[in-house]
């Protein structure tokens, strides 16, 4: 999903759109200036949508990394959707299509203009069949969000409503379960009409798994400290140290990562993958200060391990150093949490 550009941001949130929006204005460049002006519109829809999502998720203490804008639909990236308000923040978005798409049939029909729901871009020819256009994609936009495909929008407020009557995770297993069922409906349906379905589904079935695996982690990871996860007897490497002394304390202590320590303080971590960007000639000449990595995220013991899984996962990391009172207590590698949690799940099976 990383294949998106920013452009620009609106009340402070990023705005990305993803590169197929940019290939779909391409392809309808082909049939005119109408149609393209359609597309331009379907994206302004798809972003009036995912604004509502974020505003009143912002407005109930979550807070918005960015939205990205893909053609079929957008994906607001919150940190910790609050409990609780889940419902208004997923019922919002097709809320907001919905009534766009009640204002434009009400201009249009009092405009005198044809208002039947109709997709067919490729034939419209006039400013006023934009109207139309935008009406019913809006409307599509609505209503197929609210089909309870988890985690669609319309899934998510199925999931509100289950974890008001028992236990989040196993709300957010049956809202998975239906979503998928209904992915695999999808793909039939698509088969015969209309291929986008394929790709939905596929986001839909993906989409869920992924959810789902992350809340039943959070779930056995709860309460856990980084402090009861981490590694004590830690290896260092010093800054000053060539790439041919690390290969050898690689093979000798068999961790893929180590941190970079100079005067009791950490630098940065070094890890195989940077030493396998160095030629191998150069390993005798070469200092780990060199290809160090530099951007890396300092974990404190009291942390929840979760909370850290989740920011390494978004720094792209795989270890991070524990530091307490500026010393180095302990390392940790996303290895070792996920190991923890996967043993912790058999508890709960
Ligand atoms: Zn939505």
């Amino acid at each position: 999903m990383s294949w998106s550009l920013k452009f620009g941001s609106i009340f402070g949130i990023p705005i990305e759109l993803h590169i197929t929006f940019l290939l779909l204005l391409l392809i309808f460049s082909i049939f005119g200036v109408i149609p393209l002006l359609a597309i331009v519109l379907l994206f302004v829809s798809v972003l009036l949508h995912e604004l509502a999502h974020s505003l009143v998720g912002r407005h109930y203490g979550a807070k918005i990394k960015k939205i990205t804008l893909l053609p079929i639909g957008g994906v607001s990236q919150m940190e910790a959707i609050p409990k609780g308000h889940e419902f208004a923040i997923a019922i919002i978005g097709p809320l907001t299509s919905i009534s766009i798409g009640i204002v434009l049939f009400l201009v249009g029909s009092l405009m005198g203009l044809n208002m039947t729901f109709d997709l067919n871009w490729i034939q419209i020819d006039s400013l006023k069949d934009i109207i139309r256009i935008v009406m019913s994609l809006n409307f599509l936009l609505g209503l197929f969000n609210i089909i309870p495909a988890f985690p669609m929008d319309g899934g998510r407020v199925l999931r509100a409503f289950l974890s008001s009557k028992m236990d989040y995770l196993k709300a957010t297993a049956i809202s998975v379960r239906i979503g998928q069922g209904l992915a695999i409906i999808f793909v039939f349906i698509g088969i015969f009409y209309n291929p986008w379905l394929i790709i939905i589904a596929f986001f839909i079935y993906m989409g869920g798994m992924e959810e789902y695996q992350s809340i039943q982690m959070s779930f056995a990871l709860k309460g856990i400290k980084v402090k009861d996860v981490m590694v004590k007897d830690i290896v260092t490497v010093s800054p000053n140290d060539s790439l041919e002394d690390f290969e050898k304390l690689l093979i000798e202590k068999r961790y893929k990562g180590y941190p970079v320590v100079s005067d009791g303080k950490v630098l940065a971590i070094m890890t195989l993958n940077e030493l396998l960007s160095v030629p191998r000639d150069r390993w005798a000449y070469t200092k780990v200060e060199n290809v160090m990595v530099k951007d890396i995220v300092i974990a404190s013991p009291e942390m929840e391990i979760f909370e850290l899984y989740k920011k390494l996962a978004e720094m792209k990391q795989g270890r991070a150093p524990v530091i307490e009172n500026e010393r180095l207590i302990g390392f940790i590698s996303n290895t070792d949490i996920l190991r923890f949690s996967e043993i912790l799940m058999i508890k709960r099976i």
